[in-house]
């Protein structure tokens, strides 16, 4: 086996064993693969062990990587913040955006989709960690957010999505990721037309099993399965809240 293949496998019965602890199906977990930075060729040998959704942080990486998944019957996702100039270019590649965080960056796929008679799978993502440098809409916002991007006909509400608080112990992050299901229950109580939560988008590489104890239906895993990465993290995320990991 090489070691992707180990660590996929690693990774798999840390899910397994997650969903055990607390009385959940595996089945009801999808592990998907968080490749940025990766080179399509450990994006490929890791896809071998699939099927498994890939996610990518940056439209520039999304559009470059793009002809080594073409032939592939992949579901690609965009995970990271996305700007408004890079709304068509995302468009190209990904069925799902997960990193829906205001209401001008939906109507402006919204428009896009119209004018390419498509749809688009979307999950909505809240900054439940309190940090003022993370992506997200404010939780307090969640049922009128969701209603408004559910008025948009050509988006469809499939999730929520959050980046739990990174801390230094799992545990500290539990709170981040229950008020994610907090606010799935809160949207789902709202009965929203055209509303249909799947999914609960929620835990990495340190905190996998909280998340799934909390109701994740989607681990976003990079770190465990590919390695560190090369880059630092403010390439993808604000610089600002990883300077308490002094890294
Ligand atoms: C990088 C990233 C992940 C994966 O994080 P790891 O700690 O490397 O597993 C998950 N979600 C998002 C939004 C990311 O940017």
């Amino acid at each position: 086996m090489t070691s992707i293949a180990q660590n996929i496998a690693v990774v798999r019965s840390r899910i397994a064993n997650a969903c055990q602890d607390c009385g959940r199906d595996p089945g009801d977990v999808t592990l998907l693969l968080a490749t940025k930075t990766q080179p399509p060729a450990l994006i490929l040998e890791a896809l071998s062990q699939g099927p498994f959704p890939i996610g990518e942080n940056r439209v520039q990486e999304l559009v470059e990587k793009a002809p080594a998944f073409e032939d592939l019957q992949i579901e690609r996702h965009m995970i990271g913040h996305l700007q408004s100039n890079k709304a068509a270019k995302a468009l190209d590649h990904v069925s799902c955006i997960q990193s829906i965080d205001r209401l001008s960056i939906a109507q402006k796929l919204d428009r896009l989709c119209k004018d390419r008679g498509r749809t688009l799978d979307v999950f909505l993502q809240f900054n439940t960690s309190g940090e003022v440098s993370k992506f997200g809409m404010d939780p307090g916002a969640a049922v009128p957010f969701a209603r408004s991007i559910a008025a948009l006909p050509h988006l469809r509400v499939r999730g929520l999505m959050t980046v739990g608080l990174l801390a230094p112990h799992p545990v500290l992050s539990r709170d981040s990721l229950s008020k994610l299901r907090e606010l799935r229950d809160e949207v789902n109580d709202a009965s929203i037309s055209g509303v249909e939560l799947r999914h609960l988008s929620m835990g990495m590489s340190t905190d996998l099993e909280v998340a799934i104890a909390e109701g994740s239906t989607m681990v976003r895993i990079g770190t465990d399965i590919f390695g560190q990465r090369a880059q630092p993290p403010g390439r993808y995320w604000p610089e600002k809240e990883w300077a308490h990991l002094g890294e």
